[in-house]
């Protein structure tokens, strides 16, 4: 009998041909995600089993399981041979200590001499006469007993079923540019962007001296903690104090947003190229403020090429927040450090900046210098 964990796929089987490539991706990132403790990765087919692993570290590996991308389902049980003698033994250990159970068995292999009603009654029965605390209820048991008959002559046995992460393995989809600031809505896009199964970077502006090392820091930690589903590495920063101080310094106060928002895809665009990435991510939500309304993102799509996928264009705040809350961002984002779209940020910014209006604005500036200069300055932060 052995301690194992066992992982369901989502959405992988939907792929057809793609399937091989798929589980490829996915083995990789199950390994990836963990790193740094012991364990054996198999796969049999439909499900992957942890085994052989650091048993004191167990809710650490649930934990990790839990935010891979493709997972559907996983469960804590144990692998035995496939006799009603070792099932019962597992089943014995898996099932609660009183009150009411239920036995739900599944065959993989359908060759196996019993039907799954016939091992539910068996297993069911032997546990019922060992343990007099215990009853059966059918409809609305305390605890259940899963037996998965697997091939090669395996069963698992276990107690639960936990929800995965859902979405497709990170690195299927392609990869995308998150523009990443200290809010609380970018980490939420690259989650989703991830979640669709792209293999996302990270890009943050900075305008340092103005914002300090701790909104670095904080950034850097919202990455982190992104990583933790993207398995992305490392964060790009940027500095664009220079361009601010030239927008602040000759072109209408109005339009400092609009104006340092497309240097900002301007920069990210040729970051993404470098990289190989095929879109930029941002985390703007139609209306929620100035700059994000249907003309504010008009007029930065004007300056790059590059698709911008925006995931949260039809949230709500608070189901962005909600959203922010569950994978865990949330309180980091709230932290209060000053981000580089606060700095210069003029009394009354464009609503509906006209594009001949920003242009003009724009043609006082050096715009190829300032970029080249922004991309000189790119620092590299490792996790
Ligand atoms: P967030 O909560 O993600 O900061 P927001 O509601 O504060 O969003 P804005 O500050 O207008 O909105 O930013 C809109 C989007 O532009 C952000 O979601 C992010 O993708 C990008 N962005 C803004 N500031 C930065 C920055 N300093 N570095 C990188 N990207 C940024
Ligand atoms: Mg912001």
């Amino acid at each position: 009998m052995e301690k194992v964990v066992i992982i369901r796929y989502a959405e992988i089987h939907l792929k057809g041909k793609n399937r091989g490539y798929f589980e490829r991706v996915f083995t990789v990132n199950l390994e990836r995600s963990l790193k740094g403790i012991r364990h054996e990765l198999h796969r049999i087919s439909g499900r992957y089993l942890i085994a052989n692993f650091d048993e004191e570290r167990i809710d650490e590996i649930l934990s990790r399981v839990s935010r891979v991308f493709g997972v559907h389902s996983y469960s804590l049980g144990l692998s035995v041979p496939n006799t009603l003698d070792d099932i019962f033994a597992a089943a014995k250990s898996v099932a609660p200590q009183s009150g009411t159970f239920k036995v739900d068995t599944h065959r993989g292999d359908k060759k196996y001499s019993l039907t799954s009603m016939q091992i539910n009654a068996e297993i069911g029965g032997r546990l019922l006469d060992e343990n007099k605390a215990l009853s059966v209820d059918v409809h609305a048991p305390q605890g259940y007993v899963y037996i998965d008959i697997r091939e090669n002559g395996m069963a698992l046995v276990f107690g639960q079923f936990f929800e995965g992460a859902g979405g497709m393995p990170v690195g299927t989809s392609g990869k995308g540019l998150l523009l990443i600031s200290g809010g609380i809505d970018s980490p939420v896009a690259g989650y989703m962007m991830s979640k669709r199964g792209m293999n996302v970077e990270y890009l943050h502006f900075h305008s340092y001296p103005y914002t300090n090392e701790q909104a670095k820091d904080k950034v850097i930690e919202l990455a982190r903690l992104l990583s933790r589903y993207a398995l992305t590495e490392k964060l790009l920063t940027v500095s664009v104090t220079h361009i601010q101080e030239e927008i602040h310094a000759k072109c209408a106060a109005e339009l400092n947003v609009t104006l340092l928002r497309r240097f900002m895809f301007r920069i990210a665009e040729r970051v993404a190229k470098r990289k190989e990435a095929k879109c930029l991510i941002t985390g703007e939500s139609l209306g929620q403020v100035a700059s994000q309304t249907i003309e504010g993102m008009t007029s930065s799509n004007a300056v790059v090429s590059l698709p911008v996928l925006r995931p949260l264009v039809g949230f709500d705040k608070n189901e962005i927040i909600e959203r922010a809350k569950k994978i865990g961002t949330y309180e980091t984002s709230v932290l209060p450090f000053e981000d580089c779209c606060t700095v210069f940020l003029p009394d009354f910014p464009a609503i509906k900046p006209k594009l001949s209006f920003i242009e003009e604005e724009e043609s006082k500036l050096d715009i190829e210098r300032l970029v080249v200069e922004a991309l000189n300055s790119i620092e590299e932060y490792r996790f």
